[in-house]
């Protein structure tokens, strides 16, 4: 037998290798295995199997890696998609749907000594003081680890040693595994009766979950046209081994995938699934959970998740990074902690160690943790059979891969839902233009929460125009009197105060105000951040750091009384100590949050009433729920507006809802002051009235106009390069293959080649070609055709971003 291979390094091609009759056992579609390359050994993922090769005297695989295959055909299945939609190479797309963890056995299951104590026979010995003392333990914990039982007795292992050779206890290594929240105390809870809104939502959800489960177990396969019997099975695109043949966007998936149809078949780049050659599948299995904050979508989610489990079937849910709050994870932990429908709930997420990473995965691979909850990647879990994929904050732009692959989990969770029949269900207090479109065009079916779920009234928004506060020749002050006013007042009333700033730091720029210089990084084009605590000038893109100087460095000038203007979230703090000194303050950004314990210590802080105000950036701004918080203060709610990006006001808006959602979820109604210099912007306006509608239907005018999503589609591409001529150069050549390669396409608009928005990064220049079209997927096509016969300079390198969420 022969196996195809990818190969971790880059290549963009398999290879064949023969499978030697000893392991031939063990090698599977999916199992990770070393194989020989050259002189070098290598890792791989065998992709596909085949009784022979057309290559003559092939090297036999080494090793297979793992008792069980880790790639699961479905998940390889997914990450082909990947490969091809992204326009990545298929190693790249492999890489990312295993933890690094489990792909390089960088951990494994830890054992540990295991002191088991023996029945006595013939009575109790008598035993000296020590070893009496551990046998009490023993007595009331017959088994424990031994570090354990060290710890308790205070003693050595020897004293153990002596009544192991008594033939009291036995001593021997056993599987421990780590849990990563063993720490926390998770009380059972039960579901929670549900207001009229959240029922409607849940049965739709519930209904359209039962639904599949029926027409899976009933509907013959179905045939794919074009491909014969085999594809259908899900076996062809392992004979063929090459690219992933089912090229849809995710604003077609709806319609091009039918339901429980897996996409596959072996003519290749021939077989295309066009969005329209199928007919809008008749029941939507894409939900958009539109709940304002408080409206108590989890709940929804917790109870659509039970059913997913009642019907023998698991579920992931993805949550941003930032949420991932040990708040968070206890809900989904201790709703199945006990009962009919107890499973374990495995966590994936970057904060985890590597050991923790591997055995929360292989509890989840083994089939033990039904239910995964985690960040970005946890799209990738190995949950079998799944029925119900949730995406919390469907709007979060944290869901992108900034770097290759350059996946959306929240469209990757739709392609898999549709792969394997799984309901996914996208919940946000502020939907995506692109997901609230999609729900226009019938392909996702809207589900509302209206109101706050226990009667909790939205808190009342105010907004400061902060014009009115200039004084000639006077500094802009960082408070205005009626926010200076309220936080005295609530401070004073004993409530807690949110005040938000998305810009870490003191200042946002040093400047001298004689000759106009401003301190720059070295390495990017951007202004430094002066940040107090340290005394230093910092690079918020490359962490760049430098003294302050003393004078202006500026040779002719220097000027003394070199200023800083701009206000970073340390100044506010700075600001807040001499305005009310007996107020307990603390910042929260990722400057104060060196270690994960800092995030949890702060909160719980809080929690408790230990600090009256927390100063924070957009680390506060979502998921956390504290009762006695009655005011929010928006310091300057226009600083994402003047973003060079066409989702500025959607980012505002979005930022501006989420964050005015955690005033008032107590008992005392909130309320919430928005400080701003364009007072009169739709995006700020929209937002006071918590009125999504009316903003969506503004905010799509604009981007039919100009063709933007979710309208049409974009592809960004980015060069980059440490000599900008170079840069500009390889630019202008690929804007020339472009237009040979795209003729024909539809609608496409090819826009630049530009210098990025941020020129200059990390000491690389940057330069832009951005294309537009009614639809990515000819387009996604034609640019991995290219990608693979296009000659760059050797430092020159080319990303390709399909979707893009950030064009920086
Ligand atoms: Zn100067
Ligand atoms: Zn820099």
């Amino acid at each position: 037998m022969i196996a195809h291979v990818t190969l971790e390094i880059a290549l963009r091609k398999e290879f064949d290798y023969f499978i030697p009759p000893e392991l031939a056992d063990q090698v599977d579609v999916g199992s990770r295995v070393q194989v020989p390359f050259g002189s070098r050994k290598v890792l791989g993922c065998v992709t596909g199997l085949a009784e022979e090769s057309a290559r003559a005297a092939l090297k036999p695989i080494l090793k297979v890696i793992g008792a069980q295959t880790l790639v699961t055909p479905k998940i390889l299945k997914l990450a082909r998609w990947i490969g091809e939609y992204y326009c990545c190479a298929p190693e790249t797309a492999l890489k990312s749907v295993l933890p690094e963890a489990v792909r390089h056995e960088q951990a494994n299951w830890r054992e540990r000594l295991h002191v088991r104590a023996l029945p006595l026979n013939g009575g109790m010995p008598k035993l000296p003081a020590r070893q009496k003392e551990v046998w009490r333990i023993l007595e009331e914990r017959p088994e424990l680890p031994l570090s354990e039982l060290l710890a308790l007795a205070k003693t050595t292992a020897a004293t153990v040693r002596r009544l192991e050779d008594r033939g009291l206890v036995t001593l021997a290594p056993e599987i421990s595994e780590r849990d990563p929240y063993a720490r926390e105390h998770i009380l059972p809870s039960q579901p929670l009766p549900l207001n009229p809104a959240q029922a409607k939502a849940l049965a739709a959800i519930i209904a359209a979950m039962d639904e599949g489960a029926k027409s899976v177990a009933q509907s013959p396969k179905p045939k794919v046209q074009g491909a014969p019997e085999a594809a259908v099975q899900g076996s062809a695109f392992e004979v063929q081994g090459s690219m992933f043949d089912v090229r849809c966007s995710i604003l077609d998936v709806q319609s091009a995938v039918p339901a429980s149809a897996p996409p596959s078949g072996i003519q290749g780049p021939k077989f295309e699934v066009q969005g329209s050659e199928f007919p809008p599948s008749p029941r939507s299995s894409t939900f958009l959970l539109h709940g304002v904050t408080g409206s108590g979508k989890t709940e929804v989610y917790l109870q659509a998740i039970a059913r997913a489990l009642e019907q023998g079937k698991g579920a992931i849910v993805l949550v941003p990074e930032i949420s991932l709050t040990p708040q968070t994870v206890e809900r989904f932990k201790a709703r199945f902690s006990s009962g009919p429908l107890q499973t374990l709930v495995a966590v994936l997420h970057s904060h985890l160690s590597a050991g923790e990473r591997h055995d929360e995965w292989h509890k989840i691979r083994q089939g033990r943790a039904r239910m995964a909850i985690g960040a970005r990647s946890a799209i990738f879990a190995p949950v079998e059979p799944l029925g119900l994929i949730v995406v919390d904050e469907e709007h979060e732009h944290s869901y992108k891969q900034e770097e290759a692959p350059r996946y959306h989990a929240r469209d990757v969770a739709i392609v898999r839902g549709q792969m394997e029949g799984a309901v996914v269900v996208l919940g946000s207090a502020t939907p995506s233009l692109e997901s609230y479109y999609n729900c226009g065009k019938g392909k996702y079916t809207l589900l509302q929460l209206p109101e706050r779920a226990d009667d909790k009234k939205m808190p009342v928004v105010r907004i400061v125009d902060m014009r009115q506060t200039v004084r000639p020749g006077k500094a802009v002050p960082i408070f205005s009197p009626q926010l200076k006013e309220a936080i005295a007042r609530r401070v004073e009333q004993k409530e807690q105060v949110i005040l938000f700033l998305n810009r870490r730091g003191y200042s946002t720029s040093l400047q001298c105000p004689l000759c106009g210089y401003v301190a720059e990084c070295p390495n990017c084009s951007v202004s430094l951040t002066y940040h107090r605590h340290e005394n230093k000038l910092c690079c918020h893109i490359c962490a760049h750091v430098e003294p302050v100087p003393a004078v202006c460095p500026n040779e002719k000038c220097r000027n003394p009384a070199i200023r800083y203007s701009g206000v970073g979230t340390q100044r506010v703090e700075a600001t807040l100590a001499k305005l009310f000194p007996h107020a307990r303050t603390v910042r929260m950004d990722s400057d104060v949050l060196k270690r994960k314990e800092d995030y949890r210590r702060i909160l719980g802080d809080f929690r408790v009433g230990k600090i009256d105000i927390l100063v924070g950036t957009q680390m506060i701004a979502k998921g956390l729920h504290f009762p006695n918080v009655t005011l929010v203060g928006i310091i300057y709610a226009d600083l994402a507006l003047h973003q060079p990006d066409f989702r500025a006001g959607e980012r505002t808006f979005q930022l501006l809802t989420q964050v005015a959602g955690r005033a008032g979820r107590g008992d005392i109604e909130g309320e919430v002051v928005v400080q701003a210099f364009t007072p009169f912007h739709p995006a700020i306006q929209f937002a006071r009235r918590h009125d999504f509608e009316s903003f969506y239907a503004q905010e799509m005018e604009f981007r039919e106009q100009l063709k933007y999503p979710p309208v049409g589609r974009i592809a960004l591409l980015t060069l980059k390069g440490r000599n900008e001529e170079k840069v500009k150069f390889s630019a202008d050549y690929l804007k020339q293959e472009l237009q040979k390669a795209m003729v024909g396409i539809k609608d496409l608009v090819q826009a630049g080649p530009a210098p990025a928005p941020l020129l200059r990064a990390e000491t690389y220049y940057r330069y832009q070609i951005m294309l537009r079209a009614q639809r990515m997927a000819a387009l996604s096509q034609r640019l991995a055709v290219l990608i693979r016969s296009l000659t760059l300079p050797d430092d020159v390198t080319l990303a390709v971003d399909i979707d893009p969420v950030a064009l920086m």
